[in-house]
Parts: C-alpha cells; structure tokens; sequence
C-alpha cells in the first residue's frame, strides 16, 4: 500500500535530497519479487541467450550501502540496486534466487566487468566517458548528486566551499573522491562508505562526501548521529555497467528498464526499498549512445 509522504516542493526537486515522511523504517516492507519469464527466447550467440540457458546471472553490488545494495543478516542483498537486478534477471528467465550476488566496492567495478568476474554491475555506479573507455553502461536508471555528510552537531560546513583544505573522507575509484580533489580538499580514501564513519567519528575526517542518496541511507542507519549539508553539487547519472562492447546486451537491458518504467515495476522497486526514505522521482530517459 503507498504511504503518506511529506509534500516536497518542485523546485528543491532538481538538487535536494527527498525524504519522503517515513524515515527510520527502512527494510519493513519487502519487495515483491518480480515475475519471471518463462522460457524467453534470445537470438543464438547473444549474452541474453547464454544466461538465459545458463539459467543464472551473476551481479556486483554494494554489500554495505542502505536504501541501495546492504546484505542482511541472511547474506542476501537488499535495496534499489538489487532491485533492479532482479528485474533484468526476470526478463531472463532467472529467478533471484537463481542470481549470484557478487560484492563490488567502487574500485573494482571496471575490472570485475572487464575480467568477466560479473556479468553485470548495478552499484551506484556513475555513467562517464573515462569509464566507458573501458565498460559499457544501460541506463541512467536513477540521478544522484555529490553531497556532504558531517556529524549532527556540526555547524562550520554548509557547503563544498568549506571542504577546502579540510580532511574528507572518500571512496577509492568513486567519482566523489576524484571531485574532492578537484575542489581542494584532503582526501581520505578507504574502501567501502560505511568505512568512512569511524573517520567522521573520531574527528579524522570533518565530512563524508559522495551520493546523497547513499549518505541517506548512512543518516538513516544511524539516528541522530550524522546530517547532511548544502546542497548537491554534481550530477551523478547510475548505469548498469557491463562488458564493452556488447551493444545487443546493452540494448536489452535499456528495453527493460523502459519497460519496468512503463507498467510501474521500477517504481514498485523503489518504494518498497529507497522509497522508505526518498521520495520517488520519475526516472531520467535512458541514453542509447
Ligand atoms: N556514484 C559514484 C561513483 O560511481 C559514487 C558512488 C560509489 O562510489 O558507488 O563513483
């Protein structure tokens, strides 16, 4: 059943992060799983007939990230990520529990995709023309922006001005990082998000900058303790990232991301995960480059 939400006005719509009026109760509300295609048929040779036929598909995301891709107590991912991977398996012919869920720290997108390691990423994961010299996306399927994450009782930063100079703690291999280095400030670099918040903690770090939509789930997961400041400040359009080069798998997945944003199942997808704390947007059109 669709909740009640807070009114948002349009106009914070572009660059504010939306939180819908039911924070604190992300995970209770499961979602459905999608219907999977019977023996779908897929032109011999293609990525979409060898999965099919293999009748297993196996996906990176992020293991750590709440609202997107965070395992639970049974090992088993939950999120819009995730989400979104079931739908593209479905369409395959393959049910969830048919998908091998693989972890994918921001680094190690490219080459897990590049060594085959994964069939396919959905990770928070920025389309832009440095990575697609060595990967392929499908999508944008969602648009997040770069933003701040500082402690609850942090009044000196508001925006990325105040980051100058400053210790900020960063991801390896994420655009955020790089984009912190292009504006000046001292970046601390570690692994996974959720690794910089002992950083933030202690005083190492004064901020966490990358997604807003991540840096929600953080302030969600840990109540009281973090907010986020200013407003977002780059655009980042998430891609389904896979294997260069293969144009008829790429086309595929664009056709049912369209598809899904036609008959409800993306957004089915993201209120039962993201959408118990954002609010839902229509999706950006996919670009078929
Ligand atoms: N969307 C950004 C990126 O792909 C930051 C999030 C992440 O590291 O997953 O680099």
């Amino acid at each position: 059943m669709r909740r009640s939400r807070i009114a948002l006005v349009a106009a914070a719509a572009a660059s504010a992060l939306l939180f819908s009026g039911c924070a604190g109760d992300a995970g209770d509300d499961a979602a459905e799983e999608p219907t999977v295609e019977e023996a779908p048929e897929f032109e011999e040779g293609t990525t979409m007939a060898e999965l099919a036929e293999a009748g297993s598909i196996t996906i990176g995301t992020k293991f750590d990230q709440p609202l997107f891709g965070l395992v639970g107590p049974d090992g088993v991912p939950v999120g819009f990520d995730v989400e979104i991977g079931k739908i593209i398996a479905s369409e395959l012919g393959i049910a969830p529990e048919d998908i091998e869920w693989v972890e994918t720290v921001s680094a190690n997108r490219e080459p897990f995709i590049e060594n085959g390691e994964v069939d396919i990423v959905v990770a928070t994961y920025t389309i832009n023309d440095d990575r697609k010299q060595v990967v392929d996306f499908a999508g944008p399927y969602f648009e997040a922006g770069q933003s701040i994450l500082v402690l609850e009782s942090n009044e000196d930063i508001q925006s990325e001005e105040d980051l100058v100079g400053q210790p900020v703690c960063s991801v390896s291999g994420s655009t955020p990082a790089a984009n912190l280095r292009d504006i000046g400030a001292e970046v601390i670099e570690t692994d996974t998000y959720s690794n910089c918040l002992e950083p933030l903690r202690s005083g190492q770090a004064v901020a966490v900058s990358t997604d807003n939509v991540i840096l929600a789930g953080l302030v969600d997961q840990n109540p009281g303790e973090f907010k986020v400041v200013g407003e977002p400040f780059t655009e980042e359009p998430y891609g389904i990232g896979l294997m260069k080069g293969d144009d008829e798998f790429r086309d595929f997945i664009n056709d049912v991301l369209e598809e899904a944003y036609e008959d409800g199942r993306y957004e089915e997808a993201w209120e039962a995960t993201a959408g118990t704390v954002l609010e839902f947007r229509d999706p950006p059109a996919v670009d078929r480059y």
